[in-house]
């Protein structure tokens, strides 16, 4: 199977064309947000490791994978406590949004880490540069099963080959930084004309 990056189930929960587009396509715009969180993420994604005062291993840039699942990327960050109790650390641009794609995944990566060493995790943690809060996360049976459902989708979208239909969540796209590919306003105003034949994805 495929590995696909673990940063597109955050993609793909937020819009599965925004998925398609960076999967498939290869498409990326940078906007003031997408930099911000390529620098921010720069600062954490210097390999290395260290131990705090409180016996705390902490890796930086650890590199994860599922072959059971098709996924593979990097953790920011995992700890390790005097326990062996590893916990995940993801860093994110801005606050907490009302979404939950981010808790889906940094449940992606514990799900990695489970299957390289063998051991169970039961939390991970989102750090948000924005508010500079970390919240604990919890990866219980809804959670992972969002996860691994969210995963087996994405290999299903691109196993079917076509482009997904806009997201019917038109707020998402005003943060989109694809919206210039995308054109969801072009798009509504297409289908207004009844031209929806020359829209790609459109199944209305
Ligand atoms: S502009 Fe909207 S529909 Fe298009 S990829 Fe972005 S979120 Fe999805």
């Amino acid at each position: 199977m495929e590995l696909l990056p673990l940063s597109y189930i955050n993609q793909f929960a937020y819009c599965p064309r925004r998925f398609w587009y960076m999967a498939v396509q290869g498409e990326m715009v940078e906007n003031k947000h997408v930099v911000r969180g390529v620098i921010n993420h720069e600062r954490v994604h210097s390999e290395g490791y260290e131990t705090s005062a409180a016996g705390v291993v902490v890796r930086r840039a650890v590199q994860v994978y599922s072959h059971s699942l098709g996924v593979s990327g990097v953790c920011d960050i995992v700890e390790e406590d005097t326990a062996g109790e590893l916990t995940p650390v993801e860093y994110k641009q801005g606050r907490r949004g009302q979404w939950q794609n981010d808790h889906a995944q940094l449940c992606a990566q514990a799900l990695c880490l489970e299957e390289m060493t063998g051991r169970t995790i039961l939390r991970g943690c989102l750090f948000y540069f924005g508010d500079r809060r970390r919240e604990e996360v919890l990866f219980d049976g809804a959670l992972r099963a969002a996860t691994i459902g969210l995963i087996a989708a994405m290999h299903a979208s691109i196993a079917l080959g076509e482009i997904p239909p806009h997201t019917s969540q038109r707020a998402r796209c005003r943060g989109c930084s694809l919206a210039e590919v995308c054109l969801p306003a072009e798009t509504e105003l297409l289908l207004a004309v009844g031209g929806g034949q020359w829209i790609a994805g459109s199944r209305q």
